[in-house]
């Protein structure tokens, strides 16, 4: 199958074939994202002759060409690895993991009109934009050095404003430093207050497709999670982006519409999704199992590691949150940054050893960073 695709690379189109070198030489350097590089979906390549479509719930049966039994096998397997309810857990393939962010929010908002969001200055971008397209209420939340919720501050404004419903978003990883918010500490103080409604949604884009393999289970559904959203092209790896959200069912059974026309529930938020997403989160999970995601796991934090050790040994500050993958430094000189496609933020940028990141990549990176300290 390889073979066959490569030797289609010789007869494309000169600008499809300019864009091929482009891409293979720029994903070589790609160190700065949180992106698995190792996966082969040699296997799925065959359906993609297919339109294949999961459109609308995963649970009820469409029309005509879907996989929603393989996309409900990866619903399963995340209820489990996230200790959802036994009879009371739905979810889908996302687009990635914004989408699962907004699902959570909706359901949120579905539960608690009048509800205000807690989110703190850390939070992934798509959470605000998903706010504004939801019209929800929300406060800001302070964050600490490391990345990580601000307690003390979220206690302050829930004092103030103890009549509204909480709906909480929890970084378990945030895009910076991957900082987890304590989802146990946060109950702490809501109920402290006597909150008497609330919500909690965890963002674990990144990190919530290993912590559980590392026993760090303090944010899932036996923890007070009411939705998880994670992406799937992030620590699996995927060419098309995609991600898994988890719900209590009790949830969504509020806002589902039968849709004549496509024979199914309109439960989630796109209504076509592609089943090559699905077959490929599958593939993923059947391949590796937990010990094998557990052993990439491993890898990757031991690549972290071994680079913090080479940075901190040439005086670069390097740190990382406990459990992460990702390493975090003062902003390196722009051309190491461009070069390395790392991203910054005001002044601090971050190097995230996924899987495909390789030993000879981060040493190649270090020596970078020796020269240009050693110049600068
Ligand atoms: C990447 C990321 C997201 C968004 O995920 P996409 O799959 O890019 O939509 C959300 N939250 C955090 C913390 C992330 O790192």
């Amino acid at each position: 199958m390889v073979n066959h695709f490569l030797l289609n690379i010789f007869n494309m189109e000169n600008n499809l074939k300019n864009f091929y070198d482009k891409i293979s030489e720029r994903s070589k350097n790609y160190i700065g994202y949180p992106v698995a590089t190792d996966y082969d979906y040699t296997e799925i390549y065959p359906f993609l002759q297919y339109s294949i479509n999961n459109v609308g719930d995963p649970f009820v049966e469409s029309n005509d060409m879907h996989c929603k039994a393989f996309e409900r096998e990866v619903v399963d397997f995340y209820a489990n690895f996230f200790n959802a309810p036994k009879d009371n857990h739905w979810g889908y393939v996302t687009n990635g993991g914004s989408e699962g962010n907004l699902y959570g929010l909706y359901l949120a908002r579905e539960l608690y009109p009048n509800g205000i969001v807690y989110y703190s200055e850390a939070t992934h971008y798509s959470v605000q934009k998903n706010l504004h397209l939801l019209n929800m209420d929300s406060i800001v939340i302070r964050s600490q050095p490391n990345g990580e919720m601000d307690y003390e501050d979220l206690a302050e404004m829930l004092q103030l404003n103890r009549q509204k419903s909480v709906i909480i978003m929890a970084n378990i990883g945030t895009t910076m430093t991957e900082a987890k918010d304590h989802v146990p500490t946060i109950r702490g103080i809501l109920k402290k207050y006597a909150i008497k409604s609330s919500y909690i949604h965890c963002d674990a884009a990144l990190a919530g497709s290993y912590l559980p393999l590392l026993g760090a289970t303090d944010f899932d559904f036996n923890n007070g999670a009411d939705s998880i959203a994670i992406s799937g092209h992030k620590f699996f790896g995927s060419p098309i982006a995609n991600g898994i959200v988890l719900v209590k069912k009790s949830y969504k059974d509020r806002i589902g519409r039968s849709i004549n026309y496509i024979g199914t529930l309109d439960t989630t938020i796109t209504g076509s999704r592609s089943g090559i997403n699905a077959l490929i989160v599958w593939y993923a999970i059947k391949k590796w199992g937990r010990e094998g995601m557990l052993q990439r796991t491993m890898t990757c934090l031991e690549n972290a590691a071994h680079l913090r050790v080479q940075l901190n040994a040439i005086g670069v500050k390097a740190w990382s949150n406990p459990n992460a993958l990702t390493v975090v430094m003062p902003k390196p000189p722009t051309a190491i940054c461009k070069k390395w496609q790392l991203a910054t933020d005001n002044d601090i940028a971050h190097v995230i050893c996924m899987p495909g990141v390789t030993r000879a990549y981060l040493d190649a990176f270090v020596e970078d960073m020796k020269e240009a300290l050693s110049v600068s």
